[in-house]
């Protein structure tokens, strides 16, 4: 087969299956002299081996996944069928936008969706995670900057210690120096600590809100306010919106630009389950700076894409994971203006409800009502008889409970981090909480049985910095014989 398109972008002409542009050493291996030494199977040994290694690994559809910061609740299967239509998957990125009109109506619908959540006044569905919105929206705030001619004095981001990781390295990536200050012990930013540290070299504050404790940041107004006052813009880290989302909105709140962590809040899958999606809200100030090729609603009724001049250009290809979006967008008509803010109280709801249930036993980090997670420190408990965060979290995996975050936020000693999300039953939480506690009364009486966790799965405590480094993802005789 011969595909060639009639212009790509540069006006050249491009050859997609043409011969022309294969590279010379792809064309060398198409005439290898051997075949490729790939396993022999029948269609009925492979289904059955790879049935078998799906059956090893445990997603929501297998049991509770309390994995704090990363919202892993259930995904309707609505979502896929939506994102599924042929309208949506059939259509080329590249195709004039009169024939993909809507394409660009349903991204132009979630926009105002978005926008009307968070109270910003435009996103981009660029940003294909979290952290690439991160570093999007600091780029947003550096070409402000530039725009009034103090990029070259605003060289600092404010990030206190209980923002989520990926703060700091976004920051530092988009060319900033970071500047961390220390949260008060009520697990709130510092407000003298802030004040010390902004200044005229001030570009901007990242708050990770609720943060990594799982705490609404009570002096959130005077935050923005001393910001804004040194001259730097507010970051909304937006990832736990499911704690808040229809109930209070950012843009209320002082902040300039936020991302958003669709494969969380927004119900689409992700971890090994999809690509994500990370938009970027902004107010009307930073709007002109967003990636091109935005659908706008033109005097004659239909959408075109349109660029700023000061767009700071593409951060990713088209329109991001568009299906992704068509997956939130999805589940954000289907829950309404009704059912978003009550998936936010549920998730609140049950969160509390785990934590009262275990606060007699194991120690929570902060005292108080929790937003939609909680950290424990496993820290009394490994004083007493030496069981850990990374002992009890083994322990649950025999009882067929994912473990919660462990050993984060790194401010807390023997962290876990537990997110139970709406989606979960009390009664699901209710045998949650009976197996943590059951664990914990168990490491007191046998610490080697906890320290020897887990028992019965067909994994168990993996080195896992090397499987990260070396990973094995090759099959080779030698290794299967
Ligand atoms: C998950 C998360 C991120 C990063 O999102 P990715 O999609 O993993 O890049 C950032 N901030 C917070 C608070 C998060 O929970």
């Amino acid at each position: 087969m011969k595909l060639i398109l009639e212009k790509g972008a540069e006006g050249r002409h491009v050859s997609l299956l043409g011969n022309s542009q294969v590279p010379a050493v792809q064309l060398r291996a198409a005439k290898r002299a051997k075949a490729p030494a790939l396993p022999q199977v029948s269609e009925t040994e492979i289904s059955r081996h790879y049935s078998a290694l799906a059956r090893r690994c445990h997603g929501v559809n297998d049991g509770f996944y309390p994995l704090g910061s990363c919202t892993m609740k259930y995904n309707p299967a609505i979502n896929e069928e939506v994102a599924a239509l042929e309208g949506f998957t059939g259509v080329h990125p590249l195709q004039p936008a009169y024939t993909v009109q809507g394409s660009l109506e349903a991204l132009a619908l979630m926009e105002k969706k978005l926008c009307a959540i968070t109270g910003m006044d435009a996103f981009t569905f660029q940003p294909a995670a979290g952290a690439h919105g991160e570093f999007t929206g600091l780029l947003l705030i550096k070409a402000y900057h530039q725009a009034r001619g103090e990029a070259a004095q605003r060289t600092k981001i404010i990030v206190p210690d209980s923002a989520h990781g990926t703060n700091p390295a976004s920051a530092t990536m988009a060319g900033y120096t970071v500047v961390n200050i220390p949260s008060a012990p009520d697990g709130c930013v510092d407000l003298e600590a802030l004040r010390a540290a902004v200044g005229p070299d001030t570009a901007g504050l990242m708050l990770t809100n609720p943060n990594t404790v799982g705490l609404f940041d009570k002096n959130i107004l005077e935050i923005t306010r001393i910001v804004h006052e040194a001259g730097g813009l507010a970051y909304y880290d937006g990832a736990n919106l499911n704690a808040v989302m229809g109930i209070v909105r950012p843009g209320d709140m002082g902040f300039d630009v936020i991302h958003l962590n669709l494969h969380k809040t927004f119900s689409t899958p992700h971890g090994g389950g999809g690509p994500g999606a990370g938009p970027v809200g902004c107010k009307q100030l930073l709007a002109q700076f967003l990636p091109g090729g935005r659908p706008v609603l033109q005097q004659s009724g239909s959408y075109d894409l349109e660029a700023d001049q000061a767009s700071i250009g593409s951060v990713r290809a088209f329109h991001g994971n568009f299906l992704v979006v068509m997956k939130a967008l999805c589940y954000v008509m289907m829950l309404g203006r009704q059912g978003i803010p009550e998936a936010a109280r549920n998730a609140v709801l049950n969160a509390n409800y785990m934590r009262v249930k275990l606060q007699d036993l194991y120690q929570m980090a902060y005292p108080g009502t929790c937003m939609h997670e909680f950290v424990m420190s496993l820290q009394p408990l490994k004083d007493q008889c030496g069981v850990s965060a990374m002992d009890i979290a083994k322990g649950l995996l025999d009882h067929g409970i994912h473990p919660p975050t462990m050993y984060f936020p790194l401010i807390v000693h023997e962290a876990l981090m537990v997110e139970p999300t709406e989606t979960e039953t009390k009664e699901t939480l209710d045998e949650a909480v009976e197996v943590l506690r059951g664990l914990y009364e168990k490491a007191l009486q046998d610490p080697e049985y906890l320290h020897a966790c887990p028992h019965n799965t067909p994994i168990g405590r993996p080195d896992e910095v090397k499987a990260a480094r070396h990973p094995l993802l090759r099959w080779t005789r030698e290794e299967n014989a």
